[in-house]
């Protein structure tokens, strides 16, 4: 077969030309990633073979072989794990699969690409070999199959690949370095980047020159050591091996479960907010192994996806080793372990929330947003969470746990009142707040789209029910305004209720209602949803995801202590008031939904009315 020339996915090309320039200083970590890739195809290959032992002929001993040559200056970094078929090279080094990172790296804004954070939490992968060499050689024989196949790319836009011949499974990738890189082909420098980064993997890693072979690493399973012997940076190196991540690891979770199973486990809390964890997919990344064995990391029923932030190990003493997808799914077993991760994890962020607030702040930001969709999945841990749960509020600045909040509640207060939209700002500014912040009533601003979905579903925290504050009729009577140095006068109820009447019959169907309000002290005007009505932010969501096609009809406040209501209430009791007051129903009506953040049903009209109201007051 001939060599066939292909293109790179534009998002490839892109990712490649960032990895060129932007990890500069960290270049030395192409070799974890390939001893990475290089040790995931072996446990692949090594869980396959529990049922397929023939994938293995004869040949058992997984390891990785790195073996420089000075005179070339190349690397070699050979692996006997599962190996790819043609297609599978195309697919796995020209793409990138996972649509997530795909639209992560199109995103990318010039200056977060120089971020190695941020291109680090993905995982260069296989594409950071490019940043140290001009070529890059993988040839690939799929354990099982006969063929071999050799991809070559110098990494800028395209690649070849095509039919080879060899009789050893596995991938051997060869790097030609750069003139810049050719401390690479040396011994020593290649000792001690496996020892920092890769002692841990769990098969041996060999360094092959001058006719010897040499161990580097430790391999054994790190998890397997006891806490006493493994240091930080231990820790922290495996953290990065398994998440694929650059940041330091929030919080690490070892332990060692001695119950009815007996399982370890080796967890960790990012630093930072993966890139993926809005995904609707919403899975986990833990890897299952079976007594050091790796099984699989896409056992979804080992974690709630509420907690798919959590990266690491999970090493069953107990499951079989020739465990099937298929058993992982309903394994009774597997969901004891399961309650007993997840009320460990739990616990243990409670602790930090408790002793640290300052850094439990940190996580929140993260993934306060994750967490709380366990509020509504998982009544088992539901208080805990509601109390783990975190709120920007009316207050000030500072996040607060509910339990401050309803501390903070004023006597006559019965209720928790929030109010719920896409942004701090804006919330801040809501009319609807305006009352109850002359009363000194602290509101919980919501900006977690999942915010209304398990509010909706709890209702109710230690008796004291969630109330939104644009909806139903706002009870501030019974709490007395703080600060009330309003004089202008209350105008007569009677006069008030002309106008309502007069906004009634000019806006017919627009509205559900139109009443006086208790919540405004500010602006004139604003629009609420009935007690028993979709709340509007919530509805607006719906609409956004196609999940709603209505429009409910809203109730139009107004505020009778506004200069220009309290104009047009003298007005609505005239001659001809219908006529004349007409445009300004419209606009009052516009201006409540322009504040509520929606969109004008008809901004032709609104301009012309906006225009001629505005022509005849000069
Ligand atoms: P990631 O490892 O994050 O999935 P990479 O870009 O490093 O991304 O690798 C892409 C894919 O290529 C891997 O998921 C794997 O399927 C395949 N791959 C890479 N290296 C090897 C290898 N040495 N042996 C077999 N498959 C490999």
């Amino acid at each position: 077969m001939a060599v066939e020339k292909r293109e790179f996915q534009a998002e490839v090309s892109r990712l490649l030309e960032i990895v060129a320039h932007s990890l500069y200083s960290e270049k030395e970590i192409f070799l974890r990633e390939l001893i990475s890739n290089a040790s995931d195809a072996c446990d692949r290959l090594r869980y396959l073979s529990l049922t397929e032992p023939g994938l293995i002929e004869g040949d058992a001993q997984f390891r990785v072989t790195i073996t420089p040559d000075k005179e070339k200056r190349t690397l070699t970094i050979a692996d006997n794990g599962i190996g790819m078929s043609r297609d599978e090279m195309i697919g796995n080094l020209g793409t990138i699969a996972r649509s997530g990172t795909a639209a992560f790296v199109k995103g990318l804004t010039g200056d977060q690409k120089k971020d190695v954070g941020l291109i680090g939490q993905f995982g260069v992968g296989f594409y950071s070999a490019f940043m140290v060499s001009s070529e890059v050689e993988v040839v690939s024989k799929k354990a099982g199959e006969t063929l071999a196949h050799r991809w070559v790319s110098d990494g800028k836009g395209e690649f070849t690949i095509d039919e080879t011949s060899s009789d050893k499974r596995g991938t051997t990738i060869t790097l030609h370095l750069n003139e810049a890189d050719a401390e690479y082909v040396e011994p020593e420098r290649l000792r001690t980047i496996v020892k920092k980064y890769s002692d841990h993997v769990a098969l041996p890693i060999v360094l092959e020159h001058d006719g010897k072979e040499e161990t580097l690493n430790a391999a054994s399973a790190l998890w397997v050591r006891s806490k006493a012997d493994i240091t930080p940076d231990q820790y922290k190196e495996f953290y990065h091996h398994v998440a694929h991540a650059f940041d330091e690891p929030w919080m690490t979770l070892h332990n060692k479960a001695e119950g009815t199973y007996e399982y370890t486990t080796l967890l960790f809390i990012p630093g930072s907010k993966p890139f993926d964890l809005f995904e609707p997919e919403r899975k986990h990344h833990v890897k299952l192994y079976v007594r050091r064995v790796f099984i699989t990391d896409d056992a979804q029923e080992l974690l709630p996806p509420y907690l798919r932030f959590v990266r690491g190990v999970v090493d069953s003493e107990d499951l079989p080793l020739n465990v099937s997808r298929e058993m992982l799914q309903h394994n009774p077993m597997l969901s004891r372990m399961r309650g007993q991760i997840v009320k460990r994890v739990l616990s243990e962020i409670a602790k930090k929330a408790k002793d640290d607030p300052a850094e439990y702040a940190k996580f929140w930001d993260n993934f306060g947003a994750v967490l709380k969709e366990g509020i509504y999945e998982d009544h088992d841990n539901r208080d805990t969470l509601l109390e783990l749960a975190r709120f920007r509020s009316t207050a000030g600045d500072a996040l607060s746990s509910l339990d401050e909040y309803v501390a903070r509640m004023k006597p006559e207060q019965d209720a928790i009142y929030t109010i719920a939209g896409d942004n701090l700002e804006t919330l801040k500014k809501s009319p609807q707040l305006e009352g109850f912040r002359a009363r000194g009533i602290e509101v919980l601003l919501l900006t977690d789209p999942v915010d209304e979905f398990w509010i909706s579903g709890v209702g109710v925290f230690k008796t004291k029910q969630f109330k939104s504050v644009t909806r139903g009729a706002a009870d501030l009577d019974k709490i007395a305004a703080e600060e009330k140095k309003d004089d202008t006068p209350e105008k007569p109820e009677g006069d008030v209720a002309s106008l309502i009447a007069l906004l009634k019959l000019t806006l017919g169907d627009a509205v559900k209602d139109v009443r006086s309000s208790k919540r405004l002290t500010d602006s004139a005007v604003c629009l609420v949803a009935d007690e028993n009505d979709i709340d509007m932010h919530l509805e607006r969501l719906l609409r956004q995801h196609q999940r709603a096609t209505g429009d409910s009809k809203r109730i139009l406040e107004i505020n009778p202590k506004h200069a220009l209501i309290a104009r047009l209430v003298d007005l609505a009791g005239k001659e001809g008031a219908l006529d004349t007051l007409g445009d300004f129903a419209w606009l009052l009506l516009d201006q409540a939904r322009l504040l509520e953040g929606e969109t004008l049903p008809d901004a032709a009209a609104f301009s012309k009315r906006l225009s001629s109201v505005l022509a005849r007051s000069l």
